[in-house]
């Protein structure tokens, strides 16, 4: 009803009195609505699809960017200060949400903290070879780390041995089992090493003689890097061995999200409590006819297992609809670069099952993907965990549900379900 004395009144404006009189009307409007901060592209959809034109919805990540390594300016801090609500996924998404929440004067501000509303899963959790990585999540055995490293052999012994070192993966390459375990390496008679070849830029398995001496992985970071992936190093800390983030994957979570949703905008906004409700009802019966797809259309498949050629995402996923995947990349970082080995063991799992298609994250490289896939004899699939849409797609107003829709068939197509 007020939309329609808005509209009359804009109209009478426009008639009578020209522009200004518009702008004041339409600052009116925009003043009875709630102020809504969202971080991630899902939460973004929730709460636009219960709000209505009720709400002014703001999503902080800029659609394109990749949500782990997202840090708010402070833009993004007053907008934080200035809203009604604010709605995260949670502190393994967001750590950053905490000490802004805490230093924030906005005591009114209503806050959703979404992983405290679903049943959160450990990330990797069906990954055997997780334990190498979590164990760097200690602050502690990060500075043992740091002492080991001070003693520089490594890369000296390996030259000495007529090794060939390498200097991105911590390996020696082209020296004797004796003298890897000497080294304290972890030898591979058959380890692959992924080549940029110059001429194409596309990366290539070889088969070489590796020495393995991964664990030095994230101090050599912090030695050969600048500043700036001293932050991201930080960050780290956050994801490493913990919840999985991605709770969105399971579509009833989202249900969950949205009943808050509804119950936070009702609090703000009693009037409209009836319109958030119904708001709600219809969009969850979309989540929920989606979800009763993934079950049933992924119920009977050919193959067990999917592998991602990326970072591990789908915890919520296996759990929810029963299927297992493998990623390339064992922890939550997705711009970290997966080992050799770990190319080799996924290579040959993909060539034992007859694994015909390898998935890619639509916002990080496909480079990784399309090496496993080509030694594999496989096509790459796109899948999009949906934490954000590439601009263009969010141009475009591609939405969540229609994401979700396109994951579901990329998913039946590289199981074979059809
Ligand atoms: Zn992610």
């Amino acid at each position: 009803m007020k939309k329609t004395i808005i509209m009359v009144v804009l109209l009478a404006a426009l008639i009578l009195a020209g522009c200004s009189q518009t702008t004041n009307t339409q600052i009116e409007d925009k003043e009875m609505k709630i102020s809504v901060v969202t971080t991630l592209f899902p939460l973004y959809e929730f709460a636009r699809e219960v709000g209505g034109d009720k709400v002014d919805v703001n999503l902080l990540l800029p659609p394109g960017s990749e949500p782990h390594s997202f840090e708010p300016k402070p833009s993004d801090i007053k907008i934080i200060a200035e809203a009604d609500a604010f709605i995260y996924i949670g502190e393994m998404m967001e750590p950053w949400a905490h000490d802004i929440l805490e230093g924030s004067n906005n005591e009114e501000l209503q806050v959703i903290d979404a992983s405290s509303l679903v049943t959160l899963l450990e990330s990797d959790h069906h990954d055997e070879h997780h334990d190498d990585h979590e164990d760097e999540e200690h602050d502690e055995e990060h500075e043992e780390d740091d002492e080991h490293h001070d003693e520089h052999t490594v890369e000296e012994e390996c030259l000495e041995h007529e090794g060939t070192w390498v200097e991105e993966h911590e390996e020696c390459e082209g020296i004797s089992e004796e003298v890897c375990d000497e080294l304290g390496g972890e030898f591979n008679e058959c380890g692959s090493a992924c080549r940029n070849d110059p001429s194409t830029a596309i990366c290539t398995l070889q088969c070489v003689l590796v020495c393995s001496f991964e664990e030095h992985e994230e101090e050599h970071h912090d030695d050969h890097e600048d500043g700036e992936h001293e932050d991201e190093h930080e960050e780290d800390d956050h994801h490493h061995g913990e919840h999985d983030p991605h709770i969105w994957l399971d579509l009833s979570n989202d249900q969950e999200i949205v009943d808050e949703i509804v119950r936070v905008f009702s609090l703000l906004d009693s009037e409209n409590s009836k319109v958030y409700e119904e708001n709600a009802e219809a969009y969850k019966a979309k989540l929920a006819a989606l979800d009763q797809r993934y079950k049933t259309e992924l119920s009977e498949c050919e193959q067990d297992e999917f592998i991602v050629g990326g970072h591990n995402f789908f915890s919520y996923i296996e759990e929810r609809y029963e299927i297992e995947g493998i990623s390339a990349i064992e922890n939550l970082e997705p711009n970290t670069e997966p080992t050799p080995k770990r190319i080799k063991e996924i290579t040959d799992i993909a060539e034992e099952h007859g694994i015909k298609y390898i998935l890619t994250e639509v916002l990080i490289s496909k480079q990784m993907a399309e090496a496993i896939a080509s030694e594999a004899g496989a096509e790459v699939l796109t899948f999009n965990p949906a934490p954000n849409l590439p601009k263009e797609d969010f141009d475009k107003g591609v939405t969540f549900i229609s994401v979700m829709e396109d994951n579901l068939e990329t998913l039946k197509k590289a199981l074979e379900c059809e």
